[in-house]
């Protein structure tokens, strides 16, 4: 999910306000407004009412006016493309929750752990992974 607020802040910057006195601080809030959009999105976007503009109205004050436009379309088609993302992963999943690692433990129960940037298992079931994708790579042959 984290490559989401990633693009968002990437596509953002550009346009904040120059004449700030510390513009470092403006990037700052807004890739944390970016990143806490997301990390909300993924854990339960069914019950985050219109991200975008929750968003926008965290950030709007950091971009000059004349862009304000601009940078609410951005937002939106950013969160547009997560949120297709997102039900397709909840379509093939079952759960809401990206958040948390695919895996069971040993008592049958879903993990809890936060997954690897970029994996969908936590640091002790990454190994799934790759078993995963073995048995992908095998069937595809
Ligand atoms: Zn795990």
């Amino acid at each position: 999910m984290c490559r989401f607020s990633r693009a968002l802040y990437r596509d953002l910057h550009p346009h904040l306000l120059e004449s700030q006195i510390r513009p470092e601080l403006g990037q700052r809030l807004l890739l944390s407004a970016c990143e806490r959009t997301v990390e909300r999105m993924a854990r339960d976007h069914r019950r985050f009412a219109r991200p975008a503009a929750s968003l926008f109205s965290d950030v709007r004050a950091l971009f000059p006016v004349s862009r304000q436009l601009l940078v609410y379309d951005i937002i939106e088609a950013r969160i547009n493309t997560a949120l297709e993302y997102l039900d397709v992963e909840i379509a093939e999943r079952g759960s809401a929750d990206l958040l948390r690692c695919r895996a069971s433990n040993r008592k049958g129960k879903a993990c809890q752990r936060v997954p690897v940037t970029g994996s969908d298992y936590c640091p002790s079931h990454r190994y799934l992974e790759k078993l995963q994708k073995d048995r992908a790579d095998a069937l595809a042959v």
